[in-house]
């Protein structure tokens, strides 16, 4: 695999971010004939050439489905996704394999655990506490699990920078609260919650926490004990990786305690017509083939983010959100949305009598590409009276200069519309 490059000198552990950015050969292509800027990493990100050699070689000279045969390629196929598992693992620094479940995505993550952990948990009158910034996938799940048990779902507020009033938090734990499912750091807002200090709150009245980490993952090191989750979720494709495959980390106890969510091969230790035993975790989660490949690719994206170190990514982004306020605020008639005091990788904003989809629209033809919408968080959108925000989403590649060119764009967009 080709390392990714860093400086040398000075600054040891800062990215070269023109090497890094050879490592991903879409960014080189050009858009309705301008060069690519890709701002919309808070949707998916780009894959760099190790993944996508590694799901290649997988296809071409590995593939065969796993866990089944005694045959070589069955062998070979059913190591490399065990140890994509190890991988995973060790990047969210689990104690235990048998804690990592793949999953879709962290949508999939989500509904294993309002599903499994859920349904056997909670009951009339227990309550989910969520934050005002989630995701509609950390909403939507509880909102169907509450009322399958006839439990509630209760909503912590934000104030008007997209930081979380954590008396307001405080006041809705009690020892009705089951659950607390929590967004890492908001897609929308880029607002990074406060998740150990929020869980160690929450498991002092006896809930479980379950964050998610899909904005997280690929923009600093994650330490899932540390942070003092029950339950993590990420999905692949937003830190590098194929779509269709994800992670739900989860403590080994509650995984060994929850019940199967889908029934069928692989997660089963015996059949029979009269009785079925369940295999244990994670496998017991894992019912039917699997997404090999991208388990596999999954693996070869967390190798190239570590190789290039989390650190060094966060003081690069950090910089970017930093050089890209200071730019966007120059603009007249521009008003960001979410200013909360700790931020990562997302820059969100509206313009006076312009709306985000007309301005997304404008910027894609000058090659830019940025995600103009609710962004998944209607409830966010409502709360900040806009239909939609125009999202620059950042990733280690990006640069200086694409973020002059956003601006250039936003002028421009101005300029039509004037
Ligand atoms: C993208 C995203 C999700 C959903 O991820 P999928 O890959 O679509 O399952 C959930 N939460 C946050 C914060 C996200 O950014």
């Amino acid at each position: 695999m080709r390392q990714p490059a860093q400086t040398a000198g000075s600054t040891p552990d800062a990215l070269d971010v023109q090497s890094v950015r050879a490592d991903f050969p879409i960014l080189s292509r050009t858009v309705h004939g301008k060069p690519l800027v890709y701002l919309d990493n808070g949707a998916s990100t780009q894959k760099p050439q190790a993944v996508i050699d590694a799901v290649r070689r997988f296809y071409e000279h590995d593939y065969a489905n796993i866990h089944r045969a005694v045959h070589e390629l069955s062998q070979a196929a059913t190591e490399a996704y065990e140890n994509a598992r190890r991988t995973v693992q060790r990047f969210l620094r689990a104690e235990s394999e048998q804690e990592i479940v793949f999953v879709r995505g962290t949508t999939e993550g989500i509904n294993l655990v309002a599903g499994s952990w859920g349904r056997a948990n909670l009951g009339p009158g227990d309550e989910v506490l969520i934050t005002a910034m989630e995701h509609h996938s950390n909403i939507v799940p509880w909102q169907m699990l509450c009322a399958e048990r006839g439990a509630r779902l209760v909503v912590a507020p934000m104030d008007q920078t997209g930081a979380l009033i954590w008396p307001e938090f405080e006041k809705r734990l009690n020892s009705r609260t089951k659950l607390l499912g929590v967004v890492h750091v908001s897609n929308a807002l880029g607002t990074v919650n406060p998740v150990r200090r929020m869980a160690d709150a929450a498991h002092a009245v006896g809930a479980r926490v379950l964050v998610d980490g899909a904005q997280a993952v690929a923009h600093a090191q994650v330490d899932v004990n540390a942070l003092g989750a029950d339950f993590y979720v990420f999905s692949g494709h937003k830190i590098f990786g194929p779509t269709g495959v994800g992670v739900l980390w989860g403590k080994a106890d509650l995984l060994e305690a929850m019940p199967p969510w889908q029934g069928g091969g692989d997660m089963i230790r015996s059949v029979s017509f009269e009785k079925t035993e369940y295999a244990p975790a994670p496998a017991k989660f894992e019912a039917g083939t699997p997404h090999i490949a991208g388990g596999i690719g999954l693996a070869a994206a967390l190798d190239y983010v570590t190789a290039l170190g989390l650190p060094a990514i966060a003081a690069w982004e950090h910089e970017l959100v930093r050089y890209a306020h200071e730019r966007l605020a120059e603009i007249p008639g521009l008003r960001f949305i979410g200013t909360a005091p700790r931020k990562a990788a997302v820059v969100s904003f509206v313009l006076d009598g312009i709306h985000a989809t007309d301005a997304g629209m404008i910027l894609d033809q000058e090659g830019i590409a940025v995600r103009a919408g609710h962004h998944c968080a209607e409830p966010v959108m409502r709360f900040f009276g806009v239909p939609g925000t125009i999202r620059a989403s950042f990733a280690f590649y990006n640069t200086r200069d694409e973020v002059d060119a956003l601006v250039a764009g936003v002028r421009k967009v101005q300029k039509l519309f004037a």
